[in-house]
Parts: C-alpha cells; structure tokens; sequence
C-alpha cells in the first residue's frame, strides 16, 4: 500500500495530455494498486494518474463508497485507455477535485456518459452511468487530456474560481470540512 503525493492546480503535469498505455505490466499494477490507495487517503471518489505525476491514459473511480459512512464497502475500479462516450441530458451540480482543494463549483456535464477501454491487466471494460457518476468519468478523462474542471466553468461561477485561486492555497481544514459538507450533500440526493 502507498499513498502517493497529490499534485496540485499549477503543476504543469495536470495541463499535459498523458499517453497511452502500452505495457501491461507489474508496474501498471502497481500504479493502479497505488492509485487507489491515493484515492481512498484523500477521499475521493476519482483520481487520475496525472494528479500523481504519471502520463498515462489511467484512472481508478468508486463513487459508491462513502467514506464518512464505516460500513460502507470498497469497490474500486480501473480504466485504462478510456473511451469517453457522452450521454443525452445535462447537469449543472457542484464538482471538485483534489487537485483543486477545497473548492467546488456547478459545473455542467451531460448527465449521462459511458467509458470503455481495458483494467490494469488489459481485459476489455466497459462503464456507463448518471449523475454522480457520469461526471467523474468527464471529469477524469478531462484530466488525461490535461483539463481541469476550472475550464468549464461557466459567468459568474468561472470568475469566482479564478479570484479564489488568485487568494492562494485553501487551509487543509477548511478544504476537509467543505469536502465533509458536499459529501453529505450528495447523500442527502
Ligand atoms: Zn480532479
């Protein structure tokens, strides 16, 4: 088990597009293994290889978990290469991201979307989904292609972003508590 330092908006390895996999390996494994534990420490319910400093079209989700909850269970998942399909519909509810501590915006998506491509071994998987989970897929594929939710940020909801990032880094106290608050938030529907 490890987990791995989170970069943080203005690292520069968030605004490249990572690469594509293309040796399945122990190594692969490992990074996936890693990335997990990364994602459950933080919490959170996505995390791309690029916000631990590797560029590879990887990233491991489960947004059923619910870490405030202890008898919640965990069922994380991998994708490699993924294939974003979006789906009909839209949403405009609040996102985050660990890259981005603390803070959290409407942002739209489509409400609905799939992601094919293959697990850390390289068997062929195939995702879809709505609402919360739909966005985690845009969410983490926009990271593979070195987008930050930020850019789609909309008017009022865009400016507020750029003057709070302007303030500095968020206190890690505040950041945990805002993220215990939209957790609860996402529970409550
Ligand atoms: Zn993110």
């Amino acid at each position: 088990m490890a987990v791995l330092p989170i970069r943080t908006v203005g690292d520069p390895v968030l605004r490249t597009p990572a690469d594509p996999v293309e040796t399945f390996d122990a190594r692969l494994e490992r990074l996936a293994t890693d990335m997990i534990d990364t994602m459950y420490a933080a919490p959170g319910v996505g995390l791309a290889a690029p916000q631990v400093g590797v560029g590879l079209r990887i990233f491991v989700f489960d947004t059923q978990y619910d870490a405030d909850d202890p008898t919640s269970e965990r069922r994380p998942l991998v994708v490699v290469n993924p294939v974003l399909t979006p789906g009909p519909g839209v949403q405009d509810g609040p996102e985050g991201c660990l890259s981005v501590p603390g803070l959290y915006f409407p942002t739209p998506r489509t409400l609905a979307a799939s992601v094919s491509g293959v697990d850390a071994a390289g068997s062929p998987v195939e995702y879809s989904g709505e609402g919360l989970l739909a966005r985690c897929f845009q969410h983490e594929v926009d990271h593979l292609d070195g987008t930050l939710y930020l850019a789609r940020l909309t008017g009022d909801d865009r400016r507020a972003a750029q003057a709070a990032l302007r303030d500095g880094p968020v206190d890690p106290a505040e950041a945990e508590q805002a993220g215990r608050e939209l957790r609860s938030l996402r529970r409550s529907g």
